[in-house]
């Protein structure tokens, strides 16, 4: 890391720990040359977070992807595009300060439902029926009526 006094090239890294929230690593540093101290902090960008979709399948997290993803499951549904799009920024901000960068696809298809269950139950179970990939039709009415249980209380 180029020193921001002097500019050179190298520091040293005195002091390396998490910042509370753990969505961060704080380096204390000090110049090579000059000998100045000062701080750095490494954080994961999202556009470098991995989506591990299967033991051979890995994607770039998209953002626009996701919300499509969700549009769909709302539409025609009484949800305004701003809720989804809070919705998506919740997301995102859960996989900012979870630290990783790799996330299954599974922990955030159980973030995007946790979400939709708020938000509206026939987007929810929409989503959950694409997303859980359902084999019979009797899995999926098990599932139907869990939820009108969950979204009746
Ligand atoms: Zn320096």
């Amino acid at each position: 890391m180029r020193c921001p006094f002097c500019a050179h090239d190298n520091s040293q890294v005195k002091d390396s720990r998490p910042t509370e929230d753990g969505s961060a690593i704080r380096r204390r540093r000090q110049c090579e040359d000059c000998g100045a101290r000062f701080t750095t902090f490494e954080r994961v960008q999202l556009r470098e977070l991995t989506v591990v979709k299967s033991e051979s399948r890995r994607e770039p997290f998209d953002r626009a992807k996701l919300e499509r993803s969700i549009a769909i499951a709302c539409r025609k549904r009484p949800v305004p595009p701003e809720r989804i799009e809070k919705l998506v920024s919740s997301i995102q901000r859960q996989l900012e300060t979870s630290g990783e960068s790799e996330m299954p696809s599974a922990r955030i298809g159980e973030m995007v439902m946790e979400g939709l269950k708020a938000l509206d139950p026939v987007a929810y179970i929409r989503f959950a029926s694409v997303y859980k990939d359902f084999r019979e039709a009797r899995d999926f009415e098990e599932f139907a009526g869990s939820v009108g249980e969950v979204s009746g209380g």
